[in-house]
């Protein structure tokens, strides 16, 4: 009986990572090549980039190119993975092979070595939890560049959902009119908009406006 560094949700089948916690992360690992390549396009200045970065709104675009280069230089993507696999190896008392050939070669081969070791890595590693949460955070960062937050296809932001509940609370969700879209629906609430309240949406979200300044 355990509970999964990762998720921290109960696991009762006593490893350091649950089931879902494990496939995730070998997802995540199986992407890793793929996403090292993808991050190529970015280096160079492009209309591509400028698009990406801008249409996510927020704080101002990283200086990309720096960051880049970091992630697929010998520290970045490739120099987390063996780390981790080296202390995998060192803890199982496996012989450490030098790591040979390019970046993207070393990074195949390391992942190739985590996959191999997961079973034993979810069930017996006790820094499952930590080398999971970075292997996480890694293609995180890595898909943030390469494929901005979906925020640029929400949509339009029209305001906040005027829908009220039995006892009279005020939703407040943000609405969000799909790019090319003939309905609203609330995604926390899910009341649905169709275009003949739109209107009387305005006004209501107008109030609700007022109420709230008041
Ligand atoms: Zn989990
Ligand atoms: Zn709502």
């Amino acid at each position: 009986m355990g509970t999964c560094l990762l998720c921290e949700t109960h696991d009762s089948a006593g490893g350091y990572l649950c089931l879902a916690c494990t496939k995730a992360t070998v997802v995540r690992l199986e992407c890793l090549p793929d996403l090292y390549e993808g991050l190529l396009p970015f280096l160079a200045p492009s209309m591509a980039v400028a698009q990406g970065r801008s249409g996510k709104g927020g704080p101002a675009p990283l200086p990309v190119h720096t960051e880049i280069l970091d992630l697929r230089g010998p520290g970045g993507m490739v120099g987390v993975v063996e780390d981790h696999l080296a202390a995998v190896h060192q803890e199982r008392g496996m012989r450490r092979l030098a790591p040979v050939g390019s970046v993207e070669t070393r990074l195949k081969s390391a992942v190739a070595g985590l996959l191999a070791s997961m079973p034993w890595i979810s069930v017996s590693w006790p820094e499952a939890g930590t080398f999971a949460g970075e292997i996480r955070d890694l293609t995180r960062s890595v898909r943030s560049i390469i494929a901005p937050e979906p925020a640029v296809d929400r949509g339009e932001r029209l305001g906040n959902c005027p829908a009220m509940d039995s006892a009279g609370v005020l939703c407040g969700a943000v609405l969000w009119l799909p790019r090319g879209g003939k309905a609203v629906r609330c995604e926390w609430c899910d009341t649905r908009y169709p275009p003949y309240v739109w209107g009387q949406l305005k006004v209501w979200m107008a109030e609700d406006e007022k109420a709230r300044a008041a």
